[in-house]
Parts: structure tokens; C-alpha cells; sequence
């Protein structure tokens, strides 16, 4: 995990940046001002199944190559597990169980009927070719069939993986089964049983968070000022959307540069400027300003929608916005939390702010499972309910717990989980 700042990496910092430890330090914390029985608190923090593959794949040049695959399903508790496949050279079994068990927490912080899952294959999908990729796919999936299923675990794209690949999945599955079953996969295409809406969702679903937040805090929305980090499919359409919407995007911080326009930033001429030249960088409509410092710009909104660990003990005193909202998977450490908090900033969590993604995956299975396809309003109109609904919950919370809104969205997770597996009991 590399660190943001030019800073040593030390044994401590180092600790600071591992997600499975900061995922730990949250849910220990949640755990122990629930007062969960310790029993319950091992069965929650231990994932219910792993599975290795080793998948023999030909590549296009005829030679035989083996990679190595996982999927984790964290939770069942609440319904099927639901998550991502993520193809990268650098996966880990523990990697692939800390984002399985975040994903228990996030589908239950939003109270949607799923568990938490996640999978993976150590790859290196930039000098693999669509054919090899989609042999791994079918072999992958050939492999993990036991596991997967509408009612058991629902794989979606992560890292690296797109609607293709979900396409693959599911021919694969359905081929094996003797039937098409588009609820095995979601993030399909739209043609082949994806949801309208599901593009822009966790984009939306950051905006409608923030836009909550801000009134909650007496600013309008049309004159708070955003700074996003990270223009891709979360920070690009949040972008977007809040410009359309009337808030002023006065900074977009990507990998190579960041543009700054006190006015806001024209947000589609910027994206267009960046698909015809490949860079936010050269935008004339702005002013060039160092990426390593736009995030500390005076701002209402900054959305991190990039990568983990942006904001650190190193950084954190540095941030002048008001709210953080968490776009990215991660981007606070535990140790960042109690700076932030000291200084006032009102943070929402990942596990609610990135939402609502997962909650347009829900939307698309059930559609799926009924046949019966939604219009972008009524997608949007639900999104929009259960991510209102869902804030209002974690800031009360916070409040009469007197926690801050990271740890009341993971006591509310946990609570709903152990009430779930309460009421089932364990079978033995
Ligand atoms: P993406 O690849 O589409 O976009 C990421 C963007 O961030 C890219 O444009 C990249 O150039 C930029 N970037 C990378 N490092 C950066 C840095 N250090 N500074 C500035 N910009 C940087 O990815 P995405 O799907 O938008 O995901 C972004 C984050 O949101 C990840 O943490 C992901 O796990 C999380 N997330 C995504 C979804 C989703 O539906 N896509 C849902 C929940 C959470």
C-alpha cells in the first residue's frame, strides 16, 4: 500500500495504511460500545467460506498458464452474498476477506437483503488479451460455480473487471445450469438484464449523502463549494451530477494534475477535454494547481473518490472542508478519524456514502428475478429513498450513541447482522 505523502514509510505508518487492520480498529470499536457477546463478535468477524482456484488457462501463443483465484463469502445472515470480482497481479486472499466482510457491512448499513462477499484472480489484465481474459473468466466462474448462485452469491465488476466480464459469468453459469439466469451476475449490460441507473448509482448516491449533510449543516447546496479527488466512474458522474444540480465543482484532482475554478469548473467540457486528450491536465478553462495540495482547499464537500488512504495522521489537520464524504473504499485511516473529528468535520463514512451502488445492484436482481424492468426514475426515486433514509439513521444514531458517524454506521451494520443471526440461531 503505498502512502499519498513523500514521508518515510515506518513500521507505524505502515499499520495505519493496512485496510484489514483499519477494518478491524472500526469494528472492534463498534463491537465493544454494542456490547456484543464475544461469541457473536467471532462469528461476525470470521468469514463464513473461502475457496482457492487454480485455474489452468491456454494463452492466444498456445502455452499453458495456471492463476490463482478466490471467492470469499463473508456473510450469508441477511441473504445471498453480494460482490465485486477484482482481476489485479497484487491479489490476496486477505485482501479479497477484508473487502468481503466491508461489503457485509455496507449492504446492511443501507438494510438491503444481502451478505457480504468478494472475489478475485491474480492477474495482470494490461498484458492479457480479451480472449485470455474471457477464458479465465469462464474457468474462474467454471470453478466457483458451487459457490455462486441468484440465492447464494451475486458477483459484480470490481478492479479491473467491467459488463463484459459479468456478461461471461453469466453465460457460463447459465450454460451450466441449462438456463439463462441473468441474477447470478450484476453490472450486467443493459441488454442482457442490467439496470437503467446503474452507471450513475454510487455517483448519485454520494450527491444525495452530501447534499443531506449540507443541509443539515445550514449550507445550500448551490453555493457549496466541492473539491473531488479522482475522475473516474464514481468521482467523474458525481461531478456531474452535482454540477447539473447546481453546486460549484471548484477542483477535480486526478493522478496527473488538478484544475481549480473558484466559479465551478465546467464539468462536461472538462470530461470531454479529457476523453479527446486523455488528462484533466491543459483544461483551459481553470487554473493548474498542485494535485498534491488541492485537497486542502477551502471547500464545503471534498469527496475522495479515487483510492484508499488519502487521508492520513500526516495530512488530516491540513483538511479545511466541511464534509467528507467517502466516495473511495478506504480513503480514511482510523488514525485520520480522531484528527477529523477534533477538528470538526463532519465525515460520511464509505460504508454509507459509496452506497449506493450496491443498493442499484439490489435493484437490478430484483428486477431481474422478476422480469419486469424499471425506468431511470423509478431506479432513482428508490436510490434516492434508501440513501436519505439510511443517513438520517447513522447521524441519529451517532448522535444518541454520542459517536461519530463512521463508527454508528458500523454499529448500526453490526446490529443488524447479529440480530439476524440471533433470530436464526446457529445451526448445528
Ligand atoms: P475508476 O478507476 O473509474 O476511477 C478512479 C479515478 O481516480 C481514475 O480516474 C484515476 O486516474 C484516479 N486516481 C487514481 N489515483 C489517484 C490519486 N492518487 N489522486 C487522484 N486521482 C487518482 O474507479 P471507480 O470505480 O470510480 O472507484 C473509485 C473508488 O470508489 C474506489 O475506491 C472504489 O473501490 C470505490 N467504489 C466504487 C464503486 C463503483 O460503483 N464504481 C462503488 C463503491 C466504491
Amino acid at each position: 500500500m503505498e502512502p499519498t505523502t513523500n514521508i518515510p514509510i515506518t513500521d507505524a505508518l505502515e499499520r495505519e495504511l493496512n485496510p484489514w487492520l483499519a477494518a478491524e480498529a472500526r469494528f472492534d470499536e463498534a463491537a465493544n460500545r454494542l456490547g456484543l457477546d464475544e461469541g457473536l463478535a467471532k462469528v461476525l468477524r470470521t468469514p463464513a467460506k473461502e475457496l482457492t482456484v487454480h485455474i489452468p488457462v491456454q494463452l492466444d501463443d498456445g502455452r499453458l498458464e495456471v492463476f490463482t483465484g478466490y471467492r470469499v463469502q463473508h456473510s450469508i445472515a441477511r441473504g445471498p452474498a453480494k460482490g465485486g470480482v477484482r482481476y489485479a497481479p497484487d491479489v490476496t486472499l486477505d485482501e479479497v476477506r477484508a473487502l468481503a466482510a466491508w461489503m457485509t457491512w455496507k449492504c446492511a448499513v443501507v438494510n438491503i437483503p444481502f451478505g457480504g462477499g468478494k472475489g478475485g484472480v491474480v492477474c495482470d489484465p494490461r498484458v492479457l488479451s480479451d480472449f485470455e481474459l474471457e477464458r479465465i473468466t469462464r474457468r474462474y466462474t467454471a470453478e466457483i460455480l458451487p459457490l455462486i448462485g441468484p440465492e447464494r452469491d451475486v458477483p459484480a465488476p470490481d478492479m479491473n473487471t467491467n459488463e463484459q466480464t459479468m456478461a461471461w459469468i453469466m453465460d457460463t453459469y447459465s450454460m451450466h445450469v441449462g438456463r439463462t439466469v441473468t441474477a447470478v451476475v450484476t453490472g450486467k449490460p443493459l441488454d442482457l438484464g442490467g439496470s437503467r441507473g446503474r452507471p450513475e448509482a454510487t455517483g448519485r448516491g454520494c450527491m444525495i449523502v452530501a447534499r443531506e449533510a449540507l443541509r443539515m449543516l445550514g449550507v445550500e447546496p448551490a453555493s457549496a463549494r466541492v473539491v473531488i479527488q479522482g475522475f473516474g466512474n464514481v468521482g467523474g458522474m458525481a461531478a456531474r451530477l452535482m454540477s447539473r444540480a447546481g453546486y460549484k465543482i471548484v477542483s477535480i484532482i486526478e493522478v496527473d494534475g488538478a484544475v481549480f475554478n473558484a466559479n465551478g469548473l465546467d464539468v462536461a467540457a472538462l470530461a470531454e477535454h479529457r476523453r479527446q486528450t486523455g488528462s484533466v491536465v491543459g483544461f483551459s478553462a481553470a487554473e493548474a494547481i498542485d494535485p498534491s495540495t488541492a485537497m486542502f482547499l477551502d471547500c464545503d464537500v471534498l469527496m475522495p473518490a479515487a483510492r484508499e488512504n488519502v487521508v492520513t495522521s500526516e495530512n488530516a489537520a491540513r483538511i479545511r472542508a466541511r464534509i467528507l464524504c467517502e466516495g473511495a473504499n478506504g480513503p480514511t485511516t482510523p488514525a485520520a478519524d480522531r484528527i477529523l473529528a477534533a477538528n470538526g468535520v463532519f465525515v460520511i463514512p464509505d460504508i454509507l456514502a459509496n452506497a449506493g451502488g450496491v443498493t442499484v445492484s439490489y435493484f437490478e436482481w430484483v428486477q431481474d428475478r422478476q422480469g419486469f424492468f424499471w425506468n431511470e426514475d423509478l431506479v432513482n426515486q428508490r436510490l434516492e429513498e434508501i440513501m436519505v433514509e439510511n443517513f438520517g439513521r447513522v447521524v441519529d444514531y451517532a448522535a444518541r450513541h454520542g459517536v461519530d458517524n463512521r463508527i454508528a454506521a458500523y454499529m448500526l451494520a453490526l446490529d443488524r447482522v447479529a440480530f439476524a443471526i440471533k433470530l436464526r440461531g446457529i445451526y448445528a
